[in-house]
This record gives structure tokens, C-alpha cells and sequence, in this order.
């Protein structure tokens, strides 16, 4: 992946540099973006696609205040990316209950049983006693080779490489480990058989008897996007809780992997990231895309972007049923400010001459003093503006550089606007059809 996200990084340094970030700049970063997830093996229409909204929504949405074009667009290329790879699954793996039968299924090369001893030892450090047991009996070496790991890791195994059949491994396996009060079963299936055909018979024959708690199949993400085909062929046999895509270490095609996969709706739970034991992370596509777009500040601005976002969904949901917030005010007031002087305001108005002028003599002076009273206040207290009490309002006149009055002055403003719109609202509920 290290190539991957060297070539991302490019991309995000892309967009840093860029001044203007018009359609050319964008469409430039764009062509860099659709190269770097082609080269990673990213299937040509998901690529398109993600293009495409990128674009999209950068165009069409506004700017925040607090934010620049740089940072709306390193957001969407980031909420996008998180899309590509799975983006509901939020939350590491966690086993719900005890005891829990892991059985794992996947093709011989793809790391199976080199997985099956990460997991033990994954689980075992967070407190669990855990067991594996051996059903792969048509790899010679498969035996041993898990019951070495099993005891390297200190872990209950089980295997019987004198026994007939797996399904009689498994059965035995289980109830031998059971009786040891062992929590977290996993099972390491066979890879290969005289055909594809009898291995899927024999994979779907254990899951009958153990029916488990969770089937993972295994992949190697050296295939690409090939994944998806295999992850196809399991699933149609057998019902597939989740996947863990292995080697991404060393693979260039890792991107697509990992895509086709999330494609497919199989939740990915792990990766695997090297040939050592400890080589397994937890899989969430919001801390993998941090990482791969490289950004130590992007969780800040992540962040950042969420609360404003919580904020206007605060908003729109008070505005829906007819209360004005001082946030809505003082963003009123801004806005009028932003046009210039009040009489000239009124002048293009066409009022100049109104005698209107005389009253907004000193409104001005007013506004700003609301305006920065208001910067004086937190987002909660913009909000909910009935918290304001006197302590509070004694800290937003010295914040302010006003006095307390004009704090209760603001307020009683507030409250009468307010009652205004609810009228307003309320005659709009009664007379259907009104729109205001
Ligand atoms: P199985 O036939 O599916 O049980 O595969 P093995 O567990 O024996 O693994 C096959 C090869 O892949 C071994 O050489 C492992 O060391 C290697 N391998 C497994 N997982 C990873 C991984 O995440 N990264 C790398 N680089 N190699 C891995």
C-alpha cells in the first residue's frame, strides 16, 4: 500500500498548492486522482463514479466560514475515498458473545492459516482464552505449521492429522476445547482439494455441523480486483460474515482489492500487513483513509467540519418549526453589514430620502455592538440562548467590551423577533398553501 498512499499524498499536495481551484485546477487533480486508484487496480467504473461526485459536489456546495476551498475539497476526496472502501463500517471487530466459533475459509496461498494464528493472538491480548483448531488436512504441513504458531502464541490447539475426515476434526476439536472453557474458537479450513467443486462441498458440509458464529474468508490482495469474483464464488455456497484481505504489505493492487470487495457489501473486519503475527489491523475505513491521505491535521479537520455540519442540522431543525436562533440573527446582521453603511443600504434601497434616515442614525453603531456581543458567545449559547444567565452574560459583556445592559438588550430584541416569526410561522401553518 506504501505506493498508494505515496501517490495519494501527491494528490493532497496537489490540492494544498493549488490557488484558485477552479474547474481546470479541479479537473487537473481529478485526472491525478483517476491515474493513482487505476494504477492501485480500482475497477474503471468505481473510479468514474467517485469522479464524477467528487466534482459534483464540490461545485455545488458552499464554502463554510472558518474553511477554504482546499479543505472542502480534501473533505470530499476523503468522504469519498471512506465510500470506496466500505465507508458504514465505523467500528473495529468485536466478538459479541463467548463461546464464539470463528471458521475461516479462503483459497491455499491466501494466508489462512497464518491468519488464523494472527487472530488467536489478537484475541488472546484482549483477554480472551482462545483455540484453534486444524481442519485443513489436504496441505501437508498445514497441521503443524498451526499447532507450532498455537504454541509460540500460547493458545489451546487442537488437530488430529490421524483422523478420517475435517468434519470429524472440527467436531472433536470443539468439544475437546469447549470442555477447556475456551471463548474464541477459530477454525482454519482446507485450501485446496481434487477440485473446486469438492472443496466447496467440504466448506459447506463443516458450516452445516458447526454452524458458526462468524465465517471469514480470506483473501489475497495481490489479486486485485479478481477478489470480488472469489469472494462471489464463497459467498453463493455459503453465507460470508466477514472478509480479511491479507499481504497488503506488499501489494501495488491492494486499492482494488480492498474496493471490489466493499463493492460487494462483505464488511471488511482485518487486514493483514506482513508476515509477522502481530501484522493484523482491525479494518475502518475512516482511520484507513486518514492514514493513506497521510494527513496528521485531517482528523482535526474532519472534526472541525462535523460540528459545524452538527450545528446546521441544530439549525434547520429549529428553523423547521419556526424559532430563530441568535446564530440566524447574527448571521442577518453580517450580512446587511457586508453591503456597507446602513444609509447607503437604505440609499440603494431607493429610501435615501426617507425619513427613515434619521432613525438608523446610530443603528449602526448598535449593530456592531450586537455583532460583537455575539462573537462573544459560544455556539451553545447561540443556539439556546435561554442558558444565558447572569454570570454568563457578565462574561459576554467583558468579552464584548459592553456592559450587561446591552447584553439584556440584545436578549429582549431576540425574544421579540422571535415571538414575531412564531406568529409568522403559526399564520403560515393555518392558511394551507401560503407560502412565505
Ligand atoms: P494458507 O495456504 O492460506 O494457509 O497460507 P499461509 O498462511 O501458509 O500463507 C501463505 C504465505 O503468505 C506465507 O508465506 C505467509 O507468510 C504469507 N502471508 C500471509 N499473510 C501475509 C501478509 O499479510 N503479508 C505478507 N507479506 N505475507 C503474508
Amino acid at each position: 500500500m506504501e505506493s498508494l498512499r505515496a501517490s495519494l499524498l501527491g494528490v493532497v499536495e496537489k490540492i494544498r498548492n493549488s490557488v484558485l481551484l477552479d474547474t481546470r485546477d479541479v479537473d487537473a487533480i481529478i485526472r491525478d486522482l483517476q491515474r493513482v486508484l487505476l494504477k492501485a487496480d480500482v475497477d474503471v467504473k468505481l473510479v468514474f463514479d467517485l469522479s464524477e461526485r467528487i466534482k459534483k459536489r464540490f461545485f455545488s456546495q458552499e464554502i463554510p466560514s472558518g474553511f477554504s476551498k482546499r479543505d472542502v475539497l480534501i473533505k470530499i476526496l476523503y468522504e469519498e475515498l471512506v465510500t470506496l472502501l466500505g465507508g458504514e463500517n465505523t467500528t473495529p471487530y468485536v466478538v459479541p458473545k463467548t463461546p464464539y466459533t470463528i471458521m475461516l475459509v479462503g483459497i491455499e496461498g491466501s494466508g489462512k492459516t497464518t491468519t488464523a494464528a494472527k487472530l488467536a493472538k489478537y484475541f488472546k491480548e484482549q483477554g480472551y482464552r482462545v483455540g484453534l483448531i486444524a481442519a485443513d488436512t489436504y496441505r501437508p504441513g498445514a497441521h503443524d505449521q498451526l499447532k507450532q504458531l498455537a504454541e509460540k502464541i500460547g493458545v489451546y490447539f487442537y488437530g488430529n492429522p490421524h483422523s478420517k475426515t475435517p468434519l470429524a476434526i472440527v467436531e472433536e476439536g470443539v468439544k475437546e476445547l469447549t470442555s477447556k472453557n475456551v471463548q474464541i474458537l477459530i477454525i482454519d479450513t482446507a485450501g485446496r482439494h481434487k477440485d473446486e467443486e469438492a472443496l466447496m462441498r467440504e466448506v459447506v458440509e463443516i458450516h452445516e455441523s458447526l454452524k458458526p458464529d462468524d465465517v471469514m474468508l480470506i483473501i489475497d490482495a495481490t489479486l486485485g480486483k479478481e477478489v470480488s469474483r472469489q469472494a462471489a464464488a464463497f459467498h453463493e455456497r455459503i453465507p460470508l460474515g466477514h472478509v480479511i484481505i491479507t499481504k497488503l504489505d506488499g501489494s501495488a493492487r491492494g486499492g482494488g482489492a480492498l474496493s471490489a470487495v466493499a463493492a460487494t457489501g462483505a464488511r471488511i473486519a482485518f487486514i493483514g500487513t506482513g508476515e509477522k503475527l502481530e501484522d493484523l489491523e482491525p479494518f475502518v475505513p475512516q482511520k484507513f483513509v486518514a492514514r493513506l491521505l497521510g494527513m496528521p491535521d485531517l482528523e482535526a479537520l474532519i472534526k472541525r467540519f462535523q460540528a459545524v455540519e452538527a450545528v446546521e442540522r441544530e439549525r434547520a431543525k429549529l428553523i423547521a418549526s419556526g424559532k430563530i436562533t441568535l446564530l440566524d440573527l447574527k448571521e442577518q446582521l453580517l450580512e446587511v453589514r457586508k453591503l456597507g453603511p446602513l444609509s447607503k443600504v437604505l440609499e440603494m434601497l431607493g429610501g435615501s430620502s426617507l425619513p427613515l434616515k434619521g432613525s438608523i442614525e446610530g443603528s449602526e453603531e448598535e449593530f456592531d455592538k450586537w455583532i460583537a456581543i455575539m462573537n462573544s458567545m459560544t455556539q451553545e449559547e447561540l443556539l439556546k440562548p435561554e442558558i444565558i444567565d447572569r454570570s454568563r452574560m457578565m462574561r459576554i459583556a467583558r468579552g464584548s467590551g459592553t456592559s450587561v445592559r446591552d447584553v439584556r438588550k440584545l436578549l429582549d430584541s431576540y425574544h421579540q423577533m422571535r415571538k414575531l416569526v412564531r406568529q409568522l410561522y403559526r399564520s403560515r401553518r393555518r392558511i394551507p398553501g401560503l407560502n412565505l
